[in-house]
């Protein structure tokens, strides 16, 4: 879950970088391609101006060829000028004389001859340029004609600004774009304004009779930055790729995850398996161990049967027999209890009072601690102890505890064995304690593991099998406190509910 969680954010994340990539690419390619478009316009429009200065001089030429100016001819060609370049809508001839004629295309509004004539009288011999008084849009250009001190007229052109942006390109055209010709001195002719943030770019124009400021520039929006089928395309694309990655990422981290796990199991079985030949091995030593003693018995037993046999002492011949079959019984029990511990028979639980298994167990011993000179006291509860479990099975258990406790104190003065049931937090709790020696340190590690003995008559299989017939129904054995002076183990079964009166019967 939290890893799908951060593999989203991430997957989020990638698309963000990749959206922002592909503003900052698209608006450098706007930008490159404002840079170019402007370019080529100012070239465009440079050139447009150059035709300007080359038609003055024409007409200078004509004005000035005879000392009257030869007026249809003027206005012939004037008029060719405007009709093949629109943008020059007026051309006028103005003589300096105010008294003298003025010859153009249309009519001159007097305040504009007036100020040809001034123009043309203060020029030095270039050309003057300025804004064409009434007339949005336009500018004129005037020289003097001829182009001396001399000079009898003022020459103008009147052109139309916004005509010498015409037919710019497909470019100028998309919105966003902006493009505005102004004076040299700032004044605007054409175009317009630019948007606060538009990428801008401005420059005079090629020409030195019109040094007009072509400014152009680009309001770059969202939409311009992110395209919207690119965009997609863009973000389709790098989700594809990143969930494609994530997958084969994942894909390979399980791999080495099932390998990693594969190498544990196959370290852990092989731990398991020296575990087991251990144990096995431990086992078959001490069975060799318990059974050499019968065994020896028997064959030295046997021997001497044999000789007696010879000597024909039958009356002691029959003694030894007997001793040879005890110890075979002997051994014979041991195989038989170490099979018990190691194939226990399936339990057959029913709910019982634990007490009935306490009392049987006092029944059975109790003679044998009054001969070994012990105090043994039963305390069982007044109430039923019900425990889930098969009543012969905790009776040995009972049995293996109390006998051994027997076993301990034996022998001692104030020889005393304290055997108490009672039920606590849902279990059946039986302590067994007695004041002996307690437990020995060496074999304390290894109390339930079987053939653990100290005893020399002993097999080291009763506490080995307790532990085990009480596990297998959830309960626990255990050594509580064997430090000495005396030893208690505790064994805790969990409580069932009232017997039935069919287990009970
Ligand atoms: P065995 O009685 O055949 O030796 P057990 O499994 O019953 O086998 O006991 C194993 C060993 O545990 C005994 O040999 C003895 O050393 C130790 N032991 C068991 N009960 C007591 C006890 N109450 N006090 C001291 N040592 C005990």
């Amino acid at each position: 879950m939290r890893t799908s969680v951060r593999a989203i954010l991430a997957w989020g994340l990638s698309l963000l970088l990749a959206a922002g990539a592909m503003a900052l690419w698209q608006q450098q390619a706007l930008v490159r391609q404002l840079e170019e478009e402007s370019g080529a316009l100012n070239r465009l429009v440079s050139q447009r101006a150059g035709q300007h200065d080359a038609h003055l001089t024409a007409l200078s030429a004509i004005a000035s060829a005879s000392a009257e100016p030869a007026r249809d001819l003027f206005l012939e060609v004037a008029s060719t000028i405007t009709h093949f370049y629109p943008r020059i809508d007026d051309v006028q001839l103005v003589a300096l004389d105010p008294r003298g004629p003025v010859i153009g295309t249309g009519p001159l509004a007097p305040g504009v001859a007036d100020r040809v004539r001034a123009a043309a009288r203060a020029s030095t011999g270039g050309i003057a340029l300025m804004p064409y008084p009434g007339r949005a849009h336009h500018y004129m250009m005037i020289k003097r004609s001829p182009n001396t001190p001399e000079a009898r007229h003022g020459l103008m052109l009147g052109i139309d600004a916004e005509k010498l942006l015409d037919e710019a390109g497909a470019f100028w055209r998309r919105p966003g774009v902006v493009l505005a010709l102004s004076m040299p001195d700032g004044r605007p002719l054409a175009g317009q304004a630019h948007p606060a943030g538009a990428v801008r770019s401005g420059r005079v124009i090629g020409s030195a009779s019109q040094p007009l400021v072509l400014e152009t520039g680009l309001d770059v929006g969202w939409a311009d930055r992110l395209p919207l089928a690119p965009t997609a395309l863009l973000l389709a694309l790098v989700s594809l790729f990143y969930w494609a990655a994530l997958g084969a990422w994942r894909q390979r981290a399980r791999a080495r995850a099932v390998a990693e796990q594969a190498r544990i199991n196959a370290l852990e079985s092989r731990l398991a398996h020296a575990s087991r030949v251990n144990a096995l091995g431990e086992m078959a030593s001490g069975l060799t161990h318990e059974l050499t003693q019968p065994l020896t018995a028997i064959l030295a037993q046997a021997q001497a049967g044999k000789r007696l046999a010879a000597q024909g002492r039958g009356a002691e011949l029959e003694s030894v027999l007997e001793g040879t079959i005890a110890q075979a019984r002997r051994a014979s029990s041991i195989l038989e209890r170490f099979r018990d511990w190691s194939r226990p028979r399936p339990a057959s639980a029913a709910a019982f009072d634990l007490r009935d298994a306490v009392r049987n167990v006092q029944a059975l011993l109790a003679p044998k601690a009054a001969s070994s000179g012990a105090r043994i006291e039963f305390s069982v509860p007044g109430e039923p102890v019900p425990v889930r479990a098969d009543p012969v099975e905790m009776e040995q258990a009972a049995f293996n505890l109390v006998r051994n406790a027997i076993e301990a104190v034996e022998g001692r003065a104030d020889a005393r064995i304290a055997v108490d049931l009672r039920p606590a937090a849902g279990r059946a709790v039986l302590d067994v304690a007695d004041n002996g020696p307690g437990v020995a340190a060496g074999i304390r590690a290894d109390l339930f593991t079987p053939f653990s003995t100290t005893r020399e008559d002993g097999m080291g299989l009763g506490l080995a099998l307790s532990r085990r017939l009480v596990e297998r129904i959830d309960g626990d054995l255990d050594l509580v406190d064997g430090a000495g002076p005396g030893a208690t183990f505790r064994m805790t079964i969990p409580l069932a509910g009232e017997p039935t009166g069919e287990e009970r019967s």
